[in-house]
Order: structure tokens, then C-alpha cells, then sequence
């Protein structure tokens, strides 16, 4: 039997507390670098290529954050505040691989492990107490862990739940574990600005303001009927977010095999988006971006073995136009967004591509320039031995040629998935985005967007 645990802050807490924990990599792609080239440690680092170049900084060190860089400064006003700043194009492969080795790290402490985005994680720990000791300590661990075998900073909270564990975190950065105690959310999230609760962007914040509603705890006073009154369901979550309530479960994301392999489990739906710095209004551009999010997110779902019943086409405008009224001239944003669903289920880039359009083309024409849009397949089925089935199908239906469209698409998709397995995404791609060479530069991994997470 095992030794008992030294006593800790955890051992007196009431069955069924919630230990979640929320990670971060402090400057991911920059300190991805700097793992690489020890040399780069403890200096200005800035990811996004040449600052020739009109791209912006998508990750900076803190030690170039100290002179004023930012993730989304442009790289030649990088350069200006700190000249000796290095300057990186960043290595996505490396990130993943390093991303891969954290997820394996955390999965020793539970098989509750949610990969949240390109850098960051949650753990259920709850009721691991007995095993691994109070879940402060257990993140401090995984710290140290962490920075011996991937060389990475993290930054942790640890809460009850997911957003105390987020916004603890983000008291702790860069490199420190902070708590929210049990008990004390409320009072904790009281002084914050409303605008910290996940959920308030920016027209619920504006509205929020009329009522002169700054703080969470402000907020928190305000009955749930009334928020209801104002805004329906989303004010109903508002409501216990406010009160430091948050039921959302940990999904587990990933699981080793018995063979130590690392697999992903079926996500319930993929979302590929963009946003446009700065704001597009060219349509053949915007329509090479939809097809170019429709060849990643079909080139992943076939990764994954699966199918999409459902698709979704998102765009938010901004109206940049200078307002009749004495204000000043603000970018009121809109969204709209059109659904469809599918009789049977589909992995082709030709099909996805072809509905997707029309779905955006049935969009309502606005006067305004696209800021962001969304690609969401949904309805996600799998299509192990679905796929022989209709090959057969295909070919009972056409035999003379012995090819049907589904079939002939099918092959040049599997066709274009092992080139691109072997030479790199961005090496093929089809003429529907070519626009995009004019405004995105290109490389192995594809076009360079301003959402990182897309070169997954
Ligand atoms: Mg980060």
C-alpha cells in the first residue's frame, strides 16, 4: 500500500468538488522556437516571418513583449521597437509534435484531458486527490514536468470549474500556477470587468453598459428573469456565469493506445474560420477563402474517417462607414449565417465546396466589408466501411463508364490527400483559392491565415 500523502489543501474539501485545471503555453509558437534553438532563450523573440514583409506578428517572447510587440502588430513595427528583435517564420510541425508530447504528459494524471485549441488544456482532476494530492500541487508538478521534457513555459489555473480555471490562469501568466479557492469564486470574480465573463462580447457589453452594469458582481445582482427578458437563453448562462457557475464537463479529447499512440477521438463537429486584416469586401477573394477553409476542413474530416451531414456558412461584417451622427465613426459588427443539411452524409472537397457556396452566395448582401468567416461541419458520422459500400453503389449506377462523379471525386481526393501527406498541404491546392496567392503568402503548410490553429 502506498504511503499516505503529506496533508494538503484539498483533504478537507466536500465529496464532488470540481478540480479543473486550465493550461497555457506562455507565447506558444515563440517559445516553440525557443525550445528548438536554446540559443534564442531569454531573447526578443518575434514569429511571422520577414518584417520585409506586410504579415503581422502572430507570437512574440516576453522578453520582445517588453518593448511594446504584440501578437497582431505588423512585423515592420515589430522591427521599429526593438531592431535586434529575431524574427521567426515558426514551425508548425515542431508545435504540434511538441503539443502531442504535452497532451501524453497530462494523460498520466487522467484520461480527462480536453486539447481546447492550438495551446491550451484542461484536466478534470476531480477525485484524484487520494492518488496525486491536492490539484494545486499536482499543477506546479506538471509544470516542472512540462519544462524538463518540452522545454516550454506553461502558465495554470485551478479552479471549480472551467472559467474560474481560465481566469485564474490568467492572473498567474506568464509562468505561475494560480487558485481560485473552493468557495470563493464569487467573490473573486466580483471586482472583475464584465467583459472577462466568456460570452460578453462586444454588443452584450455595450448593452450591459446602458444599464451601467461594468462588474461581474454588478452583474450577478441582476435576477435571471431579467436577464432572460434581455437576452433569452444566452442571459440565463450569463446569469450563472456570473454567480462562478459552470456545469460544462471536460471533454476527453485524445487517448494513448495500448501501443502508446497518441489518437484523437472523434470531434462532434469541425469549424474552420478566418478573419480578414484588414476587412475584405473583394467577392473573389472571400469566395477563394471559403474554398480554401473547405479543403482543410474536408482534408481533416477524411483524416478523421468521418462524414458531415450538416454545413454551416458564418460571416461577420463590420461597417466601416462614418456615421450620420455626431459619434464617432465606430464598426458596428454583423452576422449572418446559413445551414443546410444533407440527405446522406458527405467527406468530398467538390461536394462541401459547390453547397458551402451557395450557402454563402444565399447570404443577405450587406454594404460592408467581411471581417470573419466560418466554415462548421456538424452532424459528424463515421465512414469506416461506408465508403467501400459506395464505390459499389457508384459503379452499379454507371456501368458503362465504370465512374460516377462521387467516385471520380473520391479518388481525387485520396489522391490529393497522399500528395499532400508526402509533400505538404500547401504544395496542391485547387484552382478555387488561387486568388488567395494575391493577398496570402504560401507555404508547405498552405496559405498563411491569420488563425494559426488552421495549419492543424
Ligand atoms: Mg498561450
Amino acid at each position: 500500500m502506498a504511503a499516505p500523502l503529506p496533508p494538503h489543501r484539498d483533504r478537507d474539501l466536500p465529496v464532488g468538488t470540481r478540480r479543473i485545471l486550465h493550461l497555457d503555453v506562455d507565447a506558444f509558437l515563440a517559445s516553440v522556437e525557443q525550445a528548438l534553438h536554446p540559443q534564442l532563450a531569454g531573447k526578443p523573440v518575434v514569429v511571422g516571418g520577414s518584417p520585409r514583409s506586410r504579415n503581422l506578428v502572430m507570437s512574440c517572447s516576453y522578453e520582445a513583449r517588453r518593448f511594446g510587440i504584440r501578437p497582431g502588430l505588423l512585423l515592420r513595427d515589430a522591427q521599429r521597437r526593438c531592431p535586434r528583435a529575431i524574427f521567426r517564420d515558426g514551425d508548425s510541425q515542431a508545435a504540434n509534435r511538441l503539443r502531442e508530447e504535452i497532451t501524453r504528459i497530462l494523460l498520466a494524471f487522467t484520461p480527462r484531458v480536453e486539447v481546447a485549441s492550438i495551446d491550451d488544456f484542461f484536466l478534470d482532476l476531480s477525485g484524484t486527490q487520494r492518488l496525486h494530492g491536492a490539484a494545486f500541487g499536482t499543477a506546479l508538478h506538471i509544470q516542472k514536468l512540462v519544462r524538463e521534457h518540452c522545454s516550454l513555459p506553461l502558465t495554470i489555473g485551478v479552479g471549480t470549474n472551467r472559467i474560474t480555471a481560465r481566469l485564474a490562469g490568467k492572473l498567474g501568466k506568464p509562468g505561475g500556477v494560480a487558485e481560485i479557492l473552493p468557495g470563493y469564486e464569487r467573490t473573486f470574480l466580483a471586482s472583475l470587468p464584465v467583459d472577462h465573463l466568456p460570452g460578453v462580447g462586444h454588443s452584450i457589453g455595450a448593452r450591459l453598459e446602458r444599464f451601467s452594469i461594468r462588474t461581474v458582481g454588478e452583474l450577478a445582482l441582476i435576477p435571471r428573469e431579467i436577464l432572460f427578458a434581455s437576452f433569452g437563453r444566452n442571459g440565463l448562462a450569463l446569469h450563472e456565469r456570473a454567480q462562478g457557475k459552470d456545469e460544462s464537463p471536460i471533454e476527453a479529447t485524445h487517448f494513448e493506445d495500448e501501443h502508446g499512440r497518441l489518437h484523437a477521438r472523434p470531434p462532434r463537429s469541425l469549424q474552420r474560420e478566418t478573419t480578414f486584416e484588414p476587412e475584405e469586401g473583394r467577392r473573389i477573394i472571400i469566395e477563394a477563402m471559403l474554398s480554401y477553409l473547405v479543403e482543410r476542413a474536408a482534408h481533416r474530416l477524411r483524416q478523421l474517417n468521418l462524414a458531415a451531414r450538416t454545413l454551416e456558412v458564418r460571416i461577420r461584417w463590420v461597417d466601416t462607414r462614418p456615421r450620420p451622427q455626431r459619434s464617432a465613426p465606430h464598426k458596428e459588427p454583423f452576422i449572418a449565417e446559413r445551414r443546410r443539411t444533407l440527405s446522406s452524409p458527405t467527406d468530398a472537397t467538390d461536394e462541401i465546396w459547390r453547397r458551402s457556396l451557395r450557402l454563402y452566395r444565399d447570404l443577405p448582401r450587406k454594404r460592408a466589408l467581411v471581417k470573419r468567416i466560418t466554415l462548421r461541419l456538424s452532424n459528424l458520422t463515421c465512414t469506416e466501411g461506408w465508403q467501400g459500400r459506395l464505390f459499389d453503389e457508384a459503379r452499379e449506377q454507371n456501368p458503362d463508364t465504370g465512374t460516377s462523379r462521387p467516385d471520380r471525386q473520391r479518388r481525387l481526393d485520396s489522391a490529393l490527400d497522399q500528395l499532400r501527406k508526402r509533400h505538404g498541404f500547401g504544395r496542391i491546392l485547387r484552382g478555387t483559392s488561387t486568388p488567395l496567392e494575391k493577398t496570402h503568402p504560401l507555404g508547405p503548410d498552405g496559405y498563411r491565415l491569420r488563425t494559426p490553429s488552421l495549419n492543424q
